[in-house]
C-alpha cells in the first residue's frame, strides 16, 4: 500500500515537473520573439527634406508573413499648436525588410513644425493594406525630431546594406547538340515514300507505283548505340521519346502504323530500331 502511494506520489511530481518545464520554456521563447524579433523602425535621411519620411522596417516575414504598403506620422500635441495633425501615404509595398523615402506633402511639414512639443507624442504606423496588418510605434516628439535630425544615411545606402533578394530559381533547359560519326556504310536506301495515302505518287520513281500496305507490328525495340539524333521522334514522336542519352518506347505506343516505324527505322543513322511484323 505503501509502496503504491509512494509511486504516485513520484508519478505527479514528475507530472508537475514536466507542466512546469514546458511553461519555464514557452515563456523564454515568448520574451525571446518579444525582444528580439519584433518589428523595428529606424529613420533615414529623406531626399524629400521636410516634406518626406524615410524610414527602414524590419521584420520577421516568415513568422509574420505581409505586404507592408502604406505608412501614417500622426502628431498628438495636446498643449500645442496644432494639437494634431496626421498625414499619410501609401508606397511600393514590400514583402520583407525595406526602406522607402515616402513624400509625404506639406503636412510633414506642418507636424515638424508644430509648437510646444513638449508633452507631445507622434505615433507612426508601417501598415499593410491588403493584410490589414498594423505595426505601430511610439515616440516622444523630441525625440522623433532628435532622431529624424541625426538620421544620415540614406534609403539607397540603407539598400545597399540589405542582403541580396533571393533571385529566382533558375531552371535549366536542356539543349541537345552533337555531331554526330559519319554514318556507317551502308547499301540500304532510304525511302520516301511513307504515308500509304501518297506512296504511290512518289514509289518508282513518282506517279502510278504501287501502294505499300500498312501493316501492324508486335513489337518494336532500340538496340544499344542510339545517337540521339532524334529522327525517329521527328518521325512517330507517339512511339519514339529520344531522352538526355537514348531513346525509348513509349508505354502506351501504338503499334498498329508499321510504315510509319519501318519509316523511323530506315531514317536511323545507326540502325537501332528493331521491329517485329505481325504475321
Ligand atoms: S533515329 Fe536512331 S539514333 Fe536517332 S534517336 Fe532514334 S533511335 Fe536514336
Amino acid at each position: 500500500m505503501n509502496t503504491t502511494m509512494i509511486a504516485m506520489a513520484i508519478a505527479a511530481l514528475l507530472a508537475l515537473g514536466l507542466v512546469i518545464n514546458v511553461a519555464v520554456i514557452s515563456l523564454l521563447s515568448g520574451s525571446f520573439h518579444f525582444l528580439f524579433a519584433r518589428p523595428r523602425i529606424e529613420f533615414l535621411k529623406s531626399e524629400f527634406g521636410d516634406h518626406g519620411f524615410a524610414f527602414s522596417f524590419t521584420w520577421n516575414s516568415s513568422r509574420e508573413p505581409a505586404k507592408f504598403d502604406k505608412v501614417k506620422v500622426r502628431l498628438f500635441n495636446p498643449f500645442g499648436s496644432p494639437t494634431q495633425v496626421e498625414v499619410s501615404k501609401e508606397f511600393s509595398g514590400a514583402s520583407s525588410d525595406f526602406a522607402r523615402d515616402v513624400y509625404m506633402g506639406s503636412g510633414m511639414k506642418k507636424l515638424l513644425e508644430a509648437n510646444g512639443l513638449g508633452n507631445a507624442t507622434i505615433e507612426v504606423e508601417v501598415s499593410s493594406t491588403k493584410d490589414n496588418i498594423v505595426q505601430m510605434f511610439d515616440f516622444k516628439a523630441t525625440k522623433f525630431l532628435e532622431k529624424l535630425n541625426e538620421a544620415r544615411e540614406t534609403v539607397k545606402e540603407f539598400e545597399g546594406s540589405l542582403p541580396a533578394p533571393e533571385g529566382k530559381p533558375l531552371y535549366q533547359t536542356v539543349t541537345r547538340s552533337f555531331i554526330a560519326d559519319p554514318l556507317p556504310e551502308s547499301a540500304k536506301t532510304i525511302k520516301l515514300a511513307s504515308n500509304p495515302e501518297f506512296a504511290g505518287e512518289f514509289s518508282s520513281g513518282g506517279g502510278g507505283g504501287e501502294t505499300q500496305e500498312n501493316f501492324a507490328v508486335s513489337k518494336v525495340w532500340i538496340e544499344p548505340g542510339c545517337i540521339v539524333c532524334n529522327a525517329c521522334e521527328a518521325i512517330y514522336p507517339e512511339v519514339f521519346e529520344v531522352t538526355e542519352d537514348t531513346c525509348l518506347i513509349r508505354p502506351e505506343a501504338p503499334l498498329d502504323n508499321g510504315l510509319l516505324i519501318q519509316e523511323a527505322a530506315e531514317a536511323c543513322p545507326v540502325e537501332v530500331i528493331k521491329f517485329n511484323q505481325v504475321g
